[in-house]
């Protein structure tokens, strides 16, 4: 057929059109015209939260990076001119952990031995992969950014900025130097820092349970009975706790224990814990030499439990953070007994032994000596690392620190200034910051930020605030430097600012969250005199892009971001650590409004692991359902509850969509038999012509949805957006083409041009949403138009009128009035092609004017408004409220409602037995008499009058044959506009006095009466 519309396939390919799509974007340079367009506009400020390139994108980093593009685009739309910058983290223990995992390192050891600067090439190597792959993945995902201008943490401009900001601590005075007691990942030698702690998985883990004997010296046969997890930690004791204000007993086998865990004990003596503070006794290994010269005694503690154990605690303090705590204040010798790998130092008689290897020896030993009362096994939750899954402990060992005291105030101030999206996440961001710790910055590791400290022995600490400063200090090695990198830094001599000493830089690197927290000051140029073209592309970053150092002058212009998002999570990790430098460097937050969001889980709402067999592939999900139908699944999602993605809720997303498409194929299906052509100005006025109700209705509909999806956008819900869509697609397809199908068929332009100006705004509207079906459906529908840009998104936001109010709430009356009546049919099981003679509305007064078209849907002779005398009420009593207030009354009443002796009264109550029951008090139920279907619900009920006659009989028969007839020539591949001679049954012969209107409705030219089936031949 041809006309000016391509024709739709029956139904879309999202993957097929998607490419399709993401081609005419790449020809005709869709996204650099949109920036074009908006250059100078009014600024909309993004930045962008790094995604890990370590490795290819899953689907829940898919949720974030479809909601960052879903809101940009709309401000894009809006005119709003944005940056666009996409950006990588590059270092670190996550790079780290891979490249070990591939090349098959597993200990520092192994990667001293493989070579510093070698393995430094692998982790870059594997960064420059997979921040290719993960931008092939955005760009299938329609994520338009500045691919060719991303940030890298790992360039030498961002290391240098995270160095001044350490500078800038170290001169308030809040670096130090920490011996502490530190959470320890034993296989990847580092500590962990609280926010990684948070990270990390508590798994069930099996791991010994022990009671031990503390014989009390000077006691003789008495000693303290202790419990105790980690057997490795024994060697390492130097206290017992009790709690002072606990009592506890001597058990008739000599030990002492809380009497609330023994309380049946046959106590020899009783004490109560402040009288044994003070006894010594003789520790568990006293024998090997680490133990030398220690003196074992009993300590008091308020914290000692006594729910579990026997409520007197072993306390070591080189293995265990409150032990540590507990030997500064009662001055405990500390002895640490495990090397970076989580193996017994020497001194501590297990030479070498693993924490879990350690366990049958000790227990074996104290067996052997009589100082094991019991030994069994305990499942509990126990935190592992956040990185590689290896249980954590604990080592006392030096690290970095910034002390979190003095920003504690500031930074809670500024979290006032920050609008957060859902808002209940303000306070857990309060939270956080009231209760977190000193930042541990320090990590014991290679490829990462080289912390710039040099302690000198003289006192001096010296920090390094750029490259330039290094190199003026620089003695020698400076040379050998390509980047500001291990093992080259380390190259490095620096002279002592004090005493002229040559130093060396400390080994360590620092916290991946350093890295991304300065994002928001070094992407934008923060204190940078003047523009350096490709200033981001040096370093380890060099050849990988092209990014821009701005000046200050920008800085000023872009920051803070006028909006952020990322997962939940973050509040520890990323929005804490940009609040932390940006706080600290300028003295405000980096960002004014967040939008996060939970957890992604499977569509069973389990976890996806790969070995469970249910994670989603991003590349699988991408060709199987389409962007468009993830980016749905995404956005429809009430950002404050977990998500449950999966091709379940994929499926039902399609054939949701579908309904669209077979919206916008009804529409270019008629519109290309009837030549009828669109104009581009109906989208600026609305639809030109003479207007019939249903019109003017359906443009004040489509007004209402730019309205209501405007106030969505606006207040990052993008949930609302996809409701409000799909509420307005329901309007479009299920009443008005419903409504109007006959004056498509006769070429109604009013109607063409109505249905279009629907469809196409609200591709508008929707395309933030699922870019790759909206900019297909712009092309198909909106690109006949003379003047349309060659995208939606080259269109704008569609003007936004006010709808006709009253209109609307007239039909929403109308339409609940229809739907009762379809309810009413379906109960009474009389199909709606049967006529019936009339339906009577009560309620639902705005309906009023609109009988006809109620009578026409619901194939009714009449319509009346009035009170519905075709039911019966049965009315009951609210036991729960009722019950309480009438209390004896309660069974007359419940008998006069039963035998229908009540009163209506005025507000929806009734009266009965003396009573006046209010309508919550009671139960109300309609039901039709006889010969009659009733519906009810929200005060609007509809009586049909079920009864039927010889004509309204035959008139039903005619309908039946219609849709028959219909159904065989759709069957038959027939085209809509094929004219057909037909014949029908004999036995239908009486349907003949409807000849004209039978012709009419299935395009017969000829009709007539023989034989017992249907028959038609095409003419
Ligand atoms: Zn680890
Ligand atoms: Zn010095």
């Amino acid at each position: 057929m041809p006309g000016i519309f391509s024709p739709f396939a029956d139904k879309p390919n999202h993957n097929g059109l998607e490419l399709e799509i993401l081609e005419r974007w790449d020809d005709e340079g869709t996204f650099a015209s949109l920036r074009e367009l908006n250059r100078g506009g009014p600024r909309f400020s993004f930045i962008d939260g790094p995604i890990t390139a370590n490795n290819p994108m899953g689907v829940h980093h898919a949720w974030g990076r479809t909601l960052k593009d879903v809101f940009q685009r709309y401000k894009a739309l809006r005119g709003f001119d944005q940056r666009y910058q996409n950006g990588f983290d590059c270092q670190g223990l996550w790079v780290e952990v891979e490249v070990e995992k591939s090349l098959g390192l597993n200990s520092k050891r192994e990667i001293e031995e493989y070579g510093l600067a070698e393995f430094a090439e692998r982790c870059k190597e594997r960064v420059a992969k997979f921040s290719e792959v993960i931008t092939e993945q955005s760009r299938r995902l329609g994520m338009w950014m500045d691919w060719d201008n991303d940030y890298y943490t790992f360039s030498d401009t961002n290391i240098e900025y995270i160095w001044r900001f350490l500078k800038a601590t170290h001169e308030r005075g809040w670096l130090y130097k920490g011996h502490r007691s530190t959470v320890w990942c034993p296989r990847c030698g580092t500590s962990i820092s609280q926010h990684e702690l948070f990270a990390g998985e508590y798994k069930e883990l099996e791991h010994p349970s022990l009671f031990v004997k503390f014989p009390l010296k000077d006691r003789d046969g008495e000693s303290l009975s202790v419990w105790t997890t980690t057997p490795w930690t024994l060697p390492a004791n130097v206290a017992a706790a009790v709690h002072p204000d606990a009592d506890y007993v001597l058990r008739s086998d000599g030990t002492w224990i809380a009497k609330a865990l023994d309380p049946e004990a046959d106590a020899v003596r009783t004490a109560r814990g402040a009288d044994l503070v003070g006894l010594e006794y003789e520790g568990p290994f006293d024998h090997l030499p680490a133990q030398k010269g220690v003196v074992h005694r009993v300590i008091p503690w308020g914290d000692v439990v006594l729910d579990e154990g026997t409520g007197i605690v072993h306390i070591a303090p080189g293995a265990g953070a409150e032990d540590f705590e507990l030997s500064r204040i009662h001055d405990l010798p500390v002895l640490a007994p495990l090397d970076e790998a989580g193996r017994m130092l020497p001194g501590f008689g297990f030479d070498r032994l693993s924490t879990d290897e350690v366990a049958e020896p000790v227990i074996n030993d104290l067996r052997h000596r009589g100082l094991l009362l019991e030994a069994g096994t305990i499942v509990h939750r126990y935190p592992t690392c956040w990185r590689c899954g290896t249980p954590l402990v604990f080592r006392v060992v030096d690290d970095w620190f910034i002390s979190a005291e003095e920003i504690r105030q500031p930074m809670l101030e500024a979290n006032r200034t920050v609008e957060w999206t859902p808002d209940f996440y303000s306070k857990r961001m309060d939270d956080w910051l009231r209760n977190m710790d000193d930042w541990n910055i320090s990590r014991k590791r290679y490829f990462g930020l080289p912390l710039p400290f040099y302690p000198c022995e003289c006192g001096e600490l010296n920090v390094i605030g750029s490259r330039a400063e290094l190199e003026a200090r620089a003695v020698r090695g400076i040379d050998q430097l390509v980047e500001l990198h291990r093992p080259w830094i380390d190259e490095v001599v620096i002279r002592c600012a004090a005493c002229d000493r040559e130093l060396r830089r400390v080994p360590e690197v620092g916290d991946a969250w350093l890295d991304a927290g300065i994002v928001p000051l070094a992407t934008l140029g923060w204190q940078n005199e003047t523009t350096v073209p490709h200033g981001h592309a040096n370093g380890a970053a060099q050849g990988l892009s092209g990014a821009d150092l701005p000046d200050n002058a920008y800085w000023e212009e872009w920051f803070p971001a006028d909006w952020i998002s990322e997962m939940r999570e973050q509040i520890r990790l990323w929005f804490y650590s940009i609040s932390f430098m940006a706080v600290t460097l300028v003295g405000r937050s980096p960002y004014r409004r967040v939008l996060t969001y939970e957890k992604l889980l499977d569509e069973t709402g389990r976890e996806m692991h790969r070995s469970w067999g249910n994670a989603i592939e991003v590349d699988e999900a991408l060709e199987r359902m389409g962007a468009d139908v993830m980016r749905w699944q995404y956005c429809s999602q009430p950002s404050s509850q977990n998500l449950l993605f999966g091709y379940g809720p994929g499926y039902e997303i399609q054939r949701r969509l579908l309904t669209l498409w077979n919206s916008a194929k009804f529409l270019v299906d008629y519109a290309n038999i009837g030549s009828w052509t669109p104009t581009w100005q109906d989208l600026e006025g609305g639809p030109a012509g003479e207007l019939q109700p249903l019109d003017r209705w359906l443009v004040a509909r489509t007004n209402a949805l730019v309205t209501e999806a405007a106030a969505a956008y606006e207040s990052w819900v993008s949930v609302n957006v996809s409701r409000a869509f799909d509420a307005f697609l329901e309007d479009v397809s299920n009443w008005y083409i419903r409504r109007s199908r006959r004056r498509f068929w006769d070429g109604d332009e009013v109607a063409f041009r109505t249905l279009w100006f629907a469809l196409v705004q609200g591709v508008r509207v929707i395309s933030p949403v699922m870019p790759f079906l909206a900019d297909y459906l712009w092309r198909k529908l909106a690109s006949p138009a003379e003047g349309a840009p060659s995208s939606v998104f080259l269109a704008g936001w569609p003007e936004e009128a006010t709808g006709d109010a009253e209109l609307l709430d007239e039909v929403a009356d109308v339409r609940r009035v229809v739907e009762l009546g379809r309810q009413a049919r379906a109960h009474a099981g009389v199909k709606l092609r049967q006529p019936l003679r009339s339906l009577v509305v009560e309620g639902a007064a705005l309906a009023r004017g609109h009988a006809g078209e109620i009578a026409d849907e619901l194939r009714v002779n009449e319509v009346d408004f009035g009170e519905v005398e075709a039911s019966e009420l049965r009315v009951k009593a609210n036991l729960p409220l009722l019950g309480p207030k009438l209390g004896r009354d309660l069974a007359a009443v419940r008998k006069a409602l039963e035998e229908g002796a009540f009163e209506k009264l005025p507000g929806g109550g009734f009266r009965a037995a003396g009573h006046d029951l209010s309508a919550d008090e009671v139960l109300v139920e309609r039901r039709g008499k006889e010969g009659f279907a009733v519906a009810s619900a929200d005060g609007v009920t509809v009586a049909l009058d079920l009864r039927l006659d010889e004509e309204l009989e035959r008139t039903g028969r005619v309908y039946d044959l219609i849709h028959e007839v219909n159904s065989l020539r759709k069957a038959m591949g027939l085209e809509l506009t094929d004219r057909i001679e037909l014949t029908i049954p004999e036995r239908l012969t009486d349907l003949l006095e409807h000849r004209a209107w039978i012709a009419r409705e299935t395009l017969a030219t000829s009709l007539e009466a023989a034989g017992d089936e249907i028959r038609i031949e095409k003419t």
